[in-house]
This record gives C-alpha cells, sequence and structure tokens, in this order.
C-alpha cells in the first residue's frame, strides 16, 4: 500500500547512522532515508490488498520478511534471515511524504489512536517484546535499568502487564524524576561510588523484595552486573540494550540463581496488541512525545534529538495547506 506519511518519531538507531554511520555490522554505504517510528494515511492500494482501504489511519511494523522460512512460520519472523526493515541499511527508512510498504506489515488505528501514538508502537514493542522475553506478569517485581526512551516504554508495559512493582535506574535525575511520573514505583540514580553487588541487594530491599525480572535497557557493564545480582532466583534477565560489543557476565551467580538470560531483538506481533491497548487506555504514551518538528525542520530535529533534551522527537511529514 501507498502511505502519506504523517508522524515519524526519531530513534536512538536513526542519530546514530547520522553520526557515526554504522551500528555494528549495519553499515551506511549509501545515501538512506531515515525513519522506522511511523504512522500515516492509506493513499492507493495494492491489486491484490484486502485488510486496508484508501484513507485508512495506519501505523506500520517496519519489518517486511520472506513469509515462508521457518521463523517466519513459526511467529518468530524478527528472526527471518531474508528480511527488509525499515532504516536499517541498506534499507531506506519512511521519513518521506510518502512510502509503500507490505499491508500485511501495516495496522489501522482506531479513531482515537491518534498518529504520534501511532508512530509510539514501534518503541513501545521493543518494551513488549523484552516484557514478553522474560514473562513480566500481574503482581512481579520488574527492575528496568536505563530510562532512556525504550526504558520507559519497558515501564509503560510492564505497568499494562500488573507488575506490582517496578524500579528503574539511571545516570540522569531528570529521566528518574520522570520515569516516577510515568508509574515507576522506585528510582535510583546510580552514583559512581555504587557497587552492583551491594547495590543489587539495597535494589530488591527498597522493593520489598527482589525482582523476578530484570529488562537491560542501558548497555552498560555496570547494569549487566547488577541485573544478575539484583534478579530474585530462577527469575530472567532480558537484554536490550548493547554499549560495548563485548561485556561479562558475574557467571557463578547467574549459574547459582539459575537466571534466564534473554536477548530481545526488535520484536515480533506487536501491533495489535499495542494498539488495542493504547485504544483502551491501558497504556498512555502520550507523555513521551516531547518535542514536535514538521519535515523541512528535519535537521533542527535530528539535532534535538542528539541533544538528549526530550524524550521521544517527532516529525510531521504531512504537507501543509495554507
Ligand atoms: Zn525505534
Ligand atoms: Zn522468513
Amino acid at each position: 500500500v501507498q502511505i502519506s506519511m504523517q508522524k515519524v518519531g526519531i530513534c536512538g538507531s536513526d542519530v546514530k547512522y547520522w553520526t557515526a554511520g554504522a551500528i555494528g555490522d549495519f553499515i551506511v554505504k549509501g545515501p538512506i532515508l531515515l525513519g522506522h517510528e511511523a504512522s500515516g494515511i492509506v493513499t492507493k492500494l495494492g491489486p491484490n490488498v484486502k485488510n486496508l482501504k484508501v484513507g485508512d489511519r495506519v501505523a506500520m511494523d517496519p519489518h517486511i520478511t520472506c513469509r515462508s522460512c521457518e521463523f517466519c512460520k513459526s511467529g518468530r519472523y524478527n528472526m527471518c534471515p531474508d528480511l527488509f526493515f525499515l532504516a536499517t541499511p541498506p534499507d531506506s527508512g519512511a521519513l518521506a511524504r510518502f512510502h509503500v510498504h507490505a499491508a500485511d506489515f501495516v495496522f489501522k488505528l482506531p479513531d482515537n489512536v491518534s498518529f504520534e501514538e501511532g508512530a509510539c508502537v514501534e518503541p513501545l514493542s521493543v518494551g513488549l517484546n523484552a516484557c514478553r522475553r522474560v514473562g513480566v506478569t500481574m503482581g512481579n517485581h520488574v527492575l528496568i535499568t536505563g530510562a532512556g526512551p525504550i526504558g520507559l516504554c519497558s515501564l509503560l508495559v510492564a505497568k499494562a502487564y500488573g507488575a506490582a512493582a517496578i524500579c528503574i535506574t539511571d545516570i540522569d535525575a531528570k529521566r528518574l524524576e520522570f520515569a516516577k511520573s510515568l508509574g515507576a514505583t522506585h528510582t535510583y540514580l546510580i552514583g559512581k561510588d555504587d557497587k552492583p553487588e551491594e547495590l543489587g541487594h539495597k535494589i530488591g530491599q527498597l522493593m520489598g523484595g527482589p525482582p523476578h525480572q530484570t529488562i537491560e535497557c542501558s548497555g552498560a557493564q555496570f547494569s549487566v552486573d547488577l541485573a544478575v545480582y539484583a534478579t530474585r532466583h530462577a527469575g530472567a534477565v532480558g537484554i536490550i540494550g548493547h554499549g560495548p560489543p563485548r561485556v561479562s557476565f558475574p557467571i557463578v551467580t547467574t549459574v547459582a540463581k539459575e537466571l534466564d538470560i534473554k536477548g530481545c531483538f526488535r520484536y515480533v506481533n506487536t501491533w495489535p496488541t499495542l494498539i488495542e491497548m493504547i485504544s483502551a487506555g491501558q497504556i498512555n504514551v502520550k507523555p513521551i512525545i516531547t518535542h514536535n518538528f514538521t519535515i523541512e525542520e528535519t535537521l533542527q530535529a535530528f539535532e534535538t534529538a542528539k541533544s538528549g533534551a526530550g524524550i521521544k522527537v517527532m516529525i510531521d511529514c504531512a504537507k501543509k495547506m495554507a
């Protein structure tokens, strides 16, 4: 389907491709469009499209997968070896007036879900995938390390899952304050004198019992150590963040506690769930949208995102009628 793009959020990865030109093995070799947190209005249909009609307000899952490999067939399409993914080189993004996407990865938004919220389904999806991977459920204690956009989205999803206590850590007090306003029951400002092992115990006490699950969103070695020391015996640690290409684990503690360490890559089958949850008022993502720019102001928008001034920076791609 052809989509008249409305809102595109800027992700940390977009900024990284712009400034560093690469994330690991994904290297920008030629000009590409950025933007994968996207929503718009359907303007044209391909000949066999049945699930959408012209004029539908939609949000897009950035994947387009092969649909026939073992992973696609078993419902793990994020593992597809033959996939297209918006704004991941060499694949181009959706930050444009118009974009064409596969209809089965495009989802209709109910009237009460805005285009901004539709674009935020993407970062929320990272949080939902991690919560699913580690098995967050009602009454759990959840530790989230890192209060950037992904940590905050994980917080919103863990809350919607019915987590009883959610503690979030960061090195930035302002971010923690913001996390509290989104529903974190506890926050901890990590200082340079903190030791992961001691802090692990302290966080357990703070939360009234150690976390059943920890979701690591910072990519810092300190947080990986903290996750292992803090998490309850037989608990699970989901790893989303990656900073240095190698980090180490306190192996004896990991083994002795029988921790499940789970890598969390993007997401799979999350759009329908999150659109329902936003529409039902169970997840309120609006507060994380801190800045709005027009597509003509894209450079300024990227400068703002790079500066870390806001949480989620949105770009309005619609043509304004005078
Ligand atoms: Zn993103
Ligand atoms: Zn596949």
